[in-house]
């Protein structure tokens, strides 16, 4: 069975094709500034074979169009027709309720569009991208693996905030938890490497999006994304936990109503709100390491409170047996790595700073003498979303 493993922003479409006989990874590609006033650039990679192509895209249907007649080209392509696609796969943000691994229906559709403003960068363009693919693609199942649903196992006292009772019953104000796909594969890897089925791991995906989970025999048992993904960790442009009542006084003293302040929180907070240089780790660490102080500060701060969600999942798991970094900045910032570890002795974590220094891959990077043992571990969220894919498709 084939499956296309689909990535949307708003103006782009990012993809994956697996053959699920073997779990291998047949082609990959992407297709940027869809819809715009400009050529997109397309490419797809299948083996060894880059192929580039500058065209108009209209939209999202107009995308996946592009990608089968690439993958189905006859002298460069690694399909002989589009009937061999089973499924397209979908790693959705939010659906409140419906979550879980589903066929994409009108239900859910209707569902992601009305509960926008929780994941207003995510929801709008899957939503809006899925009504277009089911119009010209009937015959291909779309199926929508929900970011929320691995944290369905978390207990009550874990999910619960402290609002009005009918904000958690009639709302669903409650704390959902997010990068589901990320840290289950993170769980499923530990459990593969260690040959342990039973492990206590903390995942820090540390990327774009930040977030960390606590798991126990490959469950999540908490996360730090709360009822939408501006929470948590700072985040890249986004603003993380925050005391909701500022607001009121920012309001006041800037005459901007609550959208226009939660939009900014939504876009200029976080690492590029803090430190003033930049929405990326890459640029934030160069300047703090030119002597940018409010750029150090940021970085500071990042490390501060993946450390403190560290401290609390090690209560809530009573220890841990690993702690995994993943995502762009877990797998590559020796410094973010190497200031998490720092002074974390009293638990038993030793961080080995040469390890550190020399990643590749999965690595080990704590010392031999670490109690809770410390790894470097690429995630791979789209053969996660492929295997629930293949799932949902054989069920149904
Ligand atoms: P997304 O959540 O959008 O998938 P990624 O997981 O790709 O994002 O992570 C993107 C982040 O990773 C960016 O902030 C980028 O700066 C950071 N990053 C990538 N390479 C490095 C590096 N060598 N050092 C520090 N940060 C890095």
């Amino acid at each position: 069975m084939k499956v296309l493993v689909a990535n949307l922003g708003s103006t782009s479409f990012k993809y994956r094709l697996f053959d699920m006989q073997t779990e291998s990874q047949l082609a990959r590609g992407g297709i940027d500034r869809i819809g715009e006033e400009a050529d997109s650039n397309c490419f797809v990679e299948i083996g060894d074979n880059r192929q580039e192509v500058q065209t108009r895209i209209a939209d999202h249907a107009a995308a996946v169009q592009m990608c089968l007649d690439q993958l189905t080209d006859r002298e460069t392509g690694c399909l002989s027709s589009v009937d061999e696609v089973a499924a397209i796969g979908f790693k959705a943000v939010f659906a409140g309720k419906l979550s879980g691994v589903r066929i994409v229906d009108d239900n859910l559709l209707d569902t992601m569009e009305a509960l926008a403003d929780v994941a207003p960068a995510h929801n709008p363009p899957y939503a809006k991208a899925m009504r277009q693919l089911r119009a010209a693609f009937p015959a291909i199942p779309l199926v929508a693996a929900l970011e929320t649903a691995f944290h369905e196992t978390i207990a009550p006292e874990y999910r619960t905030y402290a609002v009005p009772y009918e904000w958690q019953e009639k709302y669903e104000v409650r704390r959902w938890g997010f990068h589901g796909a990320s840290h289950r594969y993170i769980g499923g890897r530990m459990a593969e490497i260690t040959g342990r089925d039973d492990l206590k791991v903390i995942s820090c995906h540390l990327g774009g999006s930040s977030s960390i989970c606590a798991m126990e025999g490959g469950e999540s048992r908490s996360n730090s994304l709360g009822m939408t993904p501006q929470s948590g960790l700072p985040q890249n442009n986004r603003v993380g936990d925050f005391d909701p009542y500022a607001l009121r006084l920012v309001k006041r003293l800037t005459g901007k109503d609550y959208d226009t302040l939660l939009d900014e929180l939504a876009s200029q907070g976080g690492l590029l709100g803090m430190s003033g240089v930049s929405n990326d780790a890459r640029d934030i660490e160069q300047a703090a390491e030119q002597g940018n102080a409010q750029a150090d500060l940021a970085l500071k701060v990042y490390t501060a409170d993946i450390k403190r969600y560290i401290g609390q999942y090690l209560a809530v798991l009573n220890g841990a047996n690993a702690i995994v970094f993943t995502g762009g900045i877990g797998e590559n910032s020796e410094r973010v790595r190497r200031d998490v570890c720092a002074n974390m002795d009293y638990v038993g974590l030793h961080l080995d700073k040469e390890r550190n220094k020399h990643v590749d891959g999965e690595t080990k990077i704590s010392t031999e003498d670490s109690r809770i043992e410390i790894w470097v571990v690429p995630t791979n969220e789209e053969i996660v979303v492929a295997r629930q894919t293949v799932a949902a498709v054989n069920s149904n």
